[in-house]
């Protein structure tokens, strides 16, 4: 098995990630890690087969948050600091406003013009509170993620749902949109097409098909371009997240790799197991935990989350 390590392609990347301490694995056991995000004080990740959330807090170690999580997957925080979350079973978006119950949801989103959505995957909230996700069908396509069923929309799209409640499909054109994020001002869009996995947790590759992330620029609720910022392999990109500076962190097969506003690899974290998603956390949110199949690992980084940061610079005008 690999051992954790670090590549660095260039040489800011060792201003970026301390090198000189390997990944920590602080949490092992599950079938497959997803949805990391840092609330209140404490790491949240849904285990999705397992159908559980589970809590980790540096002095406290693991707890179970929810169990049947109804094989949520990815997770963000909205401008009010709520958990929004993509729940593959229920095949809908929901918000868990109290991290003391977190078994109680409103629902923002679970149908598109009447249809029920596939299954939501990963999620990101704009500085102006509309909640933008992705729908690939890794949640319907086996009873592994979730419940067996036909795509009742007959495609893999990506969603705006705003305030008022109106759902706009801002993306027709992928195979399976998976992670997403937007640029520090929030002026680009970046959306991974995790479209080379077939079905759920990495079962075959086919190099094939698309394993990519676009980028888009974004213009209200309306994306433009849309060109392939950066071909991921081996694997594909599966959740990413961008930081302070507009670099942007993704999953790939064999661990993160970050890559610059330009798309060039500045430098990789090597894990041993196929990389699901990422956050930025902690007590000072510079700490990166990564889910990657079985195991949750943390690395101490130099780097904030872009959302993160604007978030706590309050709405934009
Ligand atoms: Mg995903």
């Amino acid at each position: 098995m690999t051992s954790p390590s670090y590549e660095v392609h260039q040489p800011q990347f060792r201003g970026m990630v301390d090198t000189t301490s390997l990944p920590e694995a602080i949490a092992r056991g599950f079938t497959w890690a997803e949805g990391p995000v840092w609330w209140h004080g404490a790491l949240y990740f849904n285990d999705i087969p397992a159908k559980r959330m589970w809590k980790w807090q540096p002095e406290s170690g693991l707890s179970v948050a929810l169990e049947n999580s109804e094989f949520a997957n990815g997770n963000t925080l909205d401008g009010r600091g709520q958990m929004i979350s993509c729940e593959h079973g229920g095949r809908r978006v929901i918000r868990r406003p109290d991290p003391k119950d977190p078994a109680t949801v409103e629902v923002i989103a679970d149908r598109y013009q009447g249809k029920r959505l596939n299954s939501p995957n990963d999620v990101v909230v704009r500085s102006d509170g509309s909640i933008w996700f992705t729908d690939p069908p890794y949640g319907i396509n086996s009873d592994v993620e979730g419940y067996l069923a036909e795509s009742e929309i007959g495609g893999c799209h990506v969603y705006c749902a705003l305030p008022d409640g109106t759902l706009i499909a801002v993306a027709t054109d992928f195979d399976k949109p998976n992670g997403l994020a937007f640029s520090p001002d929030e002026t680009r869009l970046y959306i991974a097409d995790s479209g080379a996995i077939r079905g759920a947790s990495f079962p075959g590759i086919d190099h094939t098909l698309p394993h990519h992330i676009r980028v888009f620029d974004v213009d209200g609720t309306t994306l433009r371009g849309g060109g392939v910022f950066a071909v991921i392999e081996p694997g594909v990109p599966d959740g990413l997240r961008v930081d302070h500076d507009g670099n942007v962190w993704t999953s790939a097969m064999d661990g993160i790799r970050c890559l610059s506003p330009e798309g060039q690899t500045l430098g990789k974290i090597v894990l041993p197991a196929p990389t699901a998603n990422l956050c930025f956390g902690g007590p000072d949110g510079t700490d990166m935990f990564i889910t990657a199949s079985d195991t949750v690992w943390r690395v101490r980084t130099t780097r904030r989350d872009a959302a993160t940061c604007l978030r706590n610079q309050g709405p934009r005008t």
